[in-house]
Order: structure tokens, then sequence, then C-alpha cells
């Protein structure tokens, strides 16, 4: 039975533990955290990230609450520029969720899949190996402990020590900072929409992320203005779910040119932020996380060494996620824009039916993992 090591339990590596064990795999997860505890506040899950969760058997739809529409607004006035549809043809829907939800039923589908061990307090430090193996030293509070295994997936998040050790260049500083609040069911509840409030150099997206109404803010500025600043004083009802909302940190907005695996033949895979760190204005970051996880375990488990599948998941990985970071820098773009050109914009929008610009978004969202031909993962 060919054995992985998976460095790193956030949601690329759950998920990626998950379809090797369905492959065959023997996996041992190994966590640099000494607890999984809830990080993170919401995130959005399109249908393309959805199919993927119910083809492994993650109970998906038993957390968070679907949306049906994305409503997009002026900041400024609160006015309601366009709606766009995000619901899918064939039943995948569209959730929105605590990111904790989402660690916590991959988690107890993992402990649930023969053939996973996860450990916690490991943190990967050291990597060697030829074309062969990979060979792997993680330091814990009982000591250095050296492996070798037939695959090393490196889900190890945005600041990725493996790509560190791999030669790849540090995260880049986006130069946006998004600040997260967690607003209690006090707020009135809303429709299952999801709304973003769009100005220049800012925006601020609002969702439910359970059945109790909590709701779930995200509001993105320039870093070189970090508070709220005019945001305070845009739309009365953001205004005043603002400050019902309870802040739950900062986060800077870091990106990583994309990389895929060891040079040299190596088996060694890098997934989600690892590889692909993006800005979240298009809500793909943890989707395509789901994703790589899902097309990898594919790849390598055709009989061949594991390294020779590795180009294969990087030619079906790179145009897609490339095509992803272009969407992402067009929302930027649009999303901010200053007066006059925002006007421009929202009349462009105004006269697109939520169905019409849902069709934008199907390469997207429509996108189907195919558990035996990834080829057609395209
Ligand atoms: C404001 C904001 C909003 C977002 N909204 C969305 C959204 O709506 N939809 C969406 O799809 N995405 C969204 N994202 C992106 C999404 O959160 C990330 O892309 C996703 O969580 C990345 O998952 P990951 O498993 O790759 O990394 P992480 O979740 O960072 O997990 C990495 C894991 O590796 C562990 N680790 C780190 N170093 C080591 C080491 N040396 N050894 C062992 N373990 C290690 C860490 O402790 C962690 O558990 C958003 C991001 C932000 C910042």
């Amino acid at each position: 039975m060919p054995e992985a090591i998976v460095a790193g339990a956030g949601i690329a590596g759950l998920t990626a533990a998950i379809a090797l064990a369905h492959k065959g795999w023997r996996v041992r997860i190994r966590e640099r955290a000494a607890r999984l505890e809830p990080v993170g506040a919401g995130i959005q899950l399109s249908p393309n990230a959805l199919d993927v969760l119910h083809r492994l058997g993650v109970p998906i739809d038993r957390v968070g609450v679907a949306a049906d529409s994305v409503v997009l607004r002026d900041g400024p006035s609160g006015r309601r520029i366009a709606t766009v549809s995000v619901s899918s043809s064939d039943g995948r829907g569209y959730r929105v969720l605590h990111r904790a939800d989402l660690q916590r039923v991959l988690l107890e589908t993992a402990s649930a899949t023969a053939g996973i061990d996860l450990s916690l307090s490991e943190t990967l430090v050291a990597l060697a190996g030829d074309g062969r193996d990979a060979r792997t030293v993680f330091e814990s509070p009982r000591g250095a402990t050296q492996d070798r295994s037939d695959l090393l997936v490196a889900a190890d998040g945005v600041h990725s020590a493996a790509a560190r050790l791999l030669g790849f260049p540090a995260p880049v500083a986006s130069g946006a900072t998004a600040l997260r609040f967690i607003a209690s069911s006090a707020v009135p509840a809303g429709p299952a929409a999801i709304e973003a409030w769009l100005g220049h150099r800012r925006h601020v997206v609002r969702y439910r992320i359970d059945t109790a109404g909590t709701q779930n803010i995200v509001v993105i500025v320039p870093d070189a203005d970090p508070g709220l600043g005019p945001v305070a004083a845009w739309d009365p009802s953001l205004a005043a779910m603002l400050s019902a909302a309870e802040p739950v940190g900062s986060w800077p907005l870091l990106t990583v040119e994309p990389r895929w695996r060891a040079e040299g033949g190596r088996p060694v895979a890098l997934i989600g932020d690892a590889a692909h760190a993006m800005l979240p204005y298009a809500a793909q970051g943890a989707a395509m996380a789901i994703e790589d996880a899902f097309v990898l375990a594919a790849c390598v488990s055709d009989g061949a060494p594991p390294a020779d599948g590795l180009a294969r998941f990087e030619a079906l990985r790179a145009p897609r996620v490339q095509r992803v970071l272009e969407r992402v820098a067009f929302h930027k773009r649009v999303y901010h824009l200053p007066h006059p050109l925002s006007f421009a914009r929202d009349l462009a929008l105004a006269v697109r039916s939520p169905r019409s610009l849902r069709r934008d978004l199907a390469w997207l969202y429509d996108w189907r993992a195919d558990t035996d031909r990834p080829d057609s993962a395209n």
C-alpha cells in the first residue's frame, strides 16, 4: 500500500488525506498546531468545491446555510447595482459557513476513514530524498522524527515551510487587509443572499453562516489606511450591522505565484494556499484547495510512480488556477473603481439579469471532478 505524508491539517490537507485514502493510500497527516482550534471566520463554498466534498462523502450539508445569489451594492448609498445568481442547475448549490465548521466535518470524515492517522504538534522542518521517495523531518515536543514516504503533500498554508525548503519565493503582501467581524443573531437574519458593498479601494461582504442567523462580515481596506475609514459612513444598514458586530481579527492579504511540485522528479506536491495563496475577491481559495486535493489523488493513483503523476497534476491544475487568478484580478479592478468609472460599471451591470451574470461564472462553478478521468476535469 503506498504511503503519503500530508503536512498540514487545514482545508487542503484534510481533503487530500480523504481523497488519497479513497484511492487506497495510507496517509499520515502531520499538523503543527497542538490542537485544531476554530480559526478564521466565514467562508463561501461554490458548487465546484461542494461537488468534490459530496464525492468524498463529507457531510457538508450539515453545516452552514445555502445561498442563492450575490447582491452587489454601491457602498456609500447601499443602492442595489445588480444581482448575480450563484445556484447551480445540477443541485450542488452554494453554501456559506464558518471555516471551523468546514474543518470539523472534514476532520470527522477523515477520522472515520480507514488508513488515515493524524498527529498534532508536528512541524515540518526539513526535506530530503531523491527521485523515488520523499524524506521529511518533523519536530515535535518529543523530538525530531525522520520519515520516508512515497509522496509528500505540502498543505501547510501560505507560509509553507515545504515551499521555503524547496527554494520557492516567500509570499508577497498585496497591499490590502481583511478586517473580519461576526455579528450574533441579534442582527436580523436577512435573505439567503450574500451582499457586497463596493467602493473606491474598499469593499465589504456579508453573509449568514448558520441557521441561527449569525453574520460574517469582511471589510477589505488598503494597508495604507487600515481602519474602517470611510466604510463606517457608508450605507446606514451596513453601519448598523458593523456597530453590532464583534471583530475577529485582521488578515493581511498575501499571495504567492503558483508552484505545484518539487523539481528533479521528487514526489512532493504543493496544494492549497501553499501552492497558490490568492486574494479572496472571488471567494475561491479554499475551493481551489479542495479541487487540488481531489485531482492530486487521482493523478498519483494510477499505479505509476507518484512523481510521474505530478506532471499531470500540474498540467491539470495550473491553467484552471491561472484563470481563477485572472478573475480575482478582474474583481479587484471592478469592485474598487473610483467615481465616475464606478458609474459606468453600475450601468453596465444593471442591464444584466442574475442568470446572465451567472453564465459568466459557468466555467468556474460548473467544473466537476471526474473520479476516474481527471483529464476531463477541465
Ligand atoms: C478574508 C478571507 C476570506 C476568505 N474567503 C474565502 C471564501 O469565501 N471561499 C474560499 O474558498 N476561500 C476563502 N478564503 C481563502 C481560504 O481561507 C484559504 O484559501 C484556505 O483556508 C487555505 O487552506 P489551506 O489548507 O491551504 O491552508 P491553511 O488553512 O492555512 O492550513 C494550513 C495548515 O498547515 C499547518 N502548518 C503550517 N505550517 C506547518 C508546518 N511547517 N508543519 C506542519 N503543519 C503546518 C497550519 O497549522 C494549518 O493547519 C478566504 C481567505 C481570507 C483571508
